[in-house]
């Protein structure tokens, strides 16, 4: 039976990450996923003849070639990929839009601070001491206490829309939370977003991907596809290796499990308390149309639209919440490498009621999906006359299936391990429940948790 120093589950951005840090320092690494193509949340599916990214609207924490202390740069030094590979784009500008007000951001931070400035005047002070507040902050330490961020805002932001407005791109771009996030995930989600900002690679998450899987392989890495792991072996509080769903057994000095903290506690044998799985989960529409959204004047690159003062995120009793929505334009980056025109919509969604549903009426329930989404764009943009030619929709049952995350929850449990332990000496998680959420931030993940765990051996937790 091989032996690995490190087993990792799971050929998401985390996984793949961790694998490269791992392999490059000589260690003997083996990645097991269950999908035939890796990605996870972030993968890729082509239909038609048209390449869908599954997860990906915007990478978010953009920084320039070389710029120090970003999170961007210091990843890719971390995994040696030169930044040029990624060729990334950046956004146009983006909108919060409320019913009475909206603020537009870009990738430079003045906008968000004018806009603020322009529209909520008696904020203005405010603001500024907020930013001083998130610049200042060491939101990335692993011992940070998790605190409501909305309390903590409040102390400073006096103006409650203002406050919603802020809220709904960071809480929907990452709150397991609902209503609310943790204060440290708020900063990381504010830098990421208002002040470094979003980008695309060219050709979508394909590029990111395939840079990760070429590193690791170049680092002596082994990957296995369509490879699941249905058991983590325990045997006296240690574990010595993985059962795979064939029954076959790997026997791994530690384990780094990305698939979730309850997802990796209920397969590890005999269990492990976990927490609970959040409630937060999506639908995710994406159109393709014969014009693009720029030939009707539209030139956002992402638009996060509420119908209401308040923003209500959370799960709703429905299958869908079409109160507030975020439509991305993926053509609308620097460069668009797309022929047709394409608006992705997302809409809060509640995984019980769509995984509760008949085969028929889910088929039916997802065309009402599209319609509303189609029915949202003609509302905010008249002018976009257009023929659809393409669409596909998916549910949070579509994301339980294709990536194991229960409830369809794509930002995990509502209670991080943000030192990647699990109470098992020698199993560790990465990505999403460590509590570094989206393609940046999992990738960071991956590679803290490799450094802290797999190189280190944690002393320094
Ligand atoms: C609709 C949608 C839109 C998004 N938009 C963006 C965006 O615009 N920008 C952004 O930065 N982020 C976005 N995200 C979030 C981002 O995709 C995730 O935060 C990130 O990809 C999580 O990576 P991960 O490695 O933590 O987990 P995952 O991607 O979930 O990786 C876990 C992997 O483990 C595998 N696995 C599960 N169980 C097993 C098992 N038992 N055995 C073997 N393998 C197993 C899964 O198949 C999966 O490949 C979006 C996500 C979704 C769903």
């Amino acid at each position: 039976m091989t032996q690995y120093d490190t087993v990792i589950i799971g050929a998401g951005m985390s996984g793949l990450a961790a694998g490269i840090r791992l392999a490059m320092f000589d260690q003997k690494v083996c990645i097991l996923e269950r999908h035939k193509v890796p990605g996870g949340l972030n993968s890729y599916y082509e239909r038609q003849g048209r390449k869908l990214d599954v997860g990906l609207h915007a990478m978010t924490n953009f920084a320039l070639r070389g710029e120090r202390g970003r999170p961007l740069t210091k990843l890719l030094k971390q995994l040696r990929i030169p930044y040029e590979k990624l060729e990334l784009s950046q956004q146009n500008f983006s909108r919060i839009a409320f019913p009475e007000r909206d603020l537009s951001f870009s990738n430079d931070p003045r906008l968000l601070m004018e806009e603020v400035e322009k529209k909520f005047p008696d904020q203005k002070d405010n603001f500024t001491r907020l930013l001083d507040l998130i610049i200042n902050f060491d939101d990335v330490n692993l011992h940070n206490k998790a605190e409501s961020a909305k309390a903590k805002v409040r102390e400073i932001i006096t103006d409650e829309r203002l406050l919603e407005m802020l809220f709904c791109p960071l809480l929907i771009y990452g709150s397991a939370w609902e209503n609310d996030m943790d204060f440290s995930q708020f900063v990381i989600m504010f830098k990421s977003i208002y002040l470094e900002g979003f980008s695309r690679p060219q050709n979508g998450v394909r590029t990111v991907i395939n840079l990760l899987l070429e590193k690791y392989k170049q680092s002596g890495g082994e990957l296995r596809l369509g490879t699941g792991v249905k058991n983590i072996d325990v045997e006296n509080g240690v574990v010595t290796g993985v059962t795979l769903d064939s029954g076959e057994k790997i026997r791994a000095n530690k384990v780094i499990s990305s698939i979730g903290l309850p997802e990796t506690m209920n397969i590890a044998s005999p269990k492990a308390d976990a927490p609970v799985t959040g409630n937060m989960s999506f639908t995710e529409t994406i159109l393709f149309f014969d014009k693009k959204p720029a030939d009707a004047g539209i030139r956002e690159t992402i638009i996060f639209y509420n119908d209401d003062e308040k923003y209500h995120y959370q799960r709703p009793q429905t299958l869908c919440d079409y109160r507030s929505a975020v439509l991305c334009f993926p053509n609308n980056f620097g460069h668009d490498d797309y022929d047709e025109g394409i608006i992705r919509v997302t809409f809060i969604a509640n995984f019980d009621q769509w995984n509760e549903l008949e085969r028929p009426t889910y088929l039916q329930m997802k065309k009402e999906v599209r319609d509303q989404a189609l029915a949202l764009t003609a509302k905010l943009f008249p002018q976009f006359q257009v023929n659809l030619l393409y669409h596909d929709v998916f549910t949070p049952k579509t994301i339980t299936r294709y990536t194991g995350h229960y409830q369809g929850a794509v930002y995990g449990t509502t209670q991080k391990a943000r030192d990647g332990r699990t109470g098992i000496r020698n199993l560790f998680i990465c990505g999403t429940d460590q509590g570094f959420l989206g393609i940046v931030g999992a990738m960071l993940s991956g590679i803290s948790m490799a450094n802290l765990h797999g190189l280190m051996n944690g002393e320094s937790a």
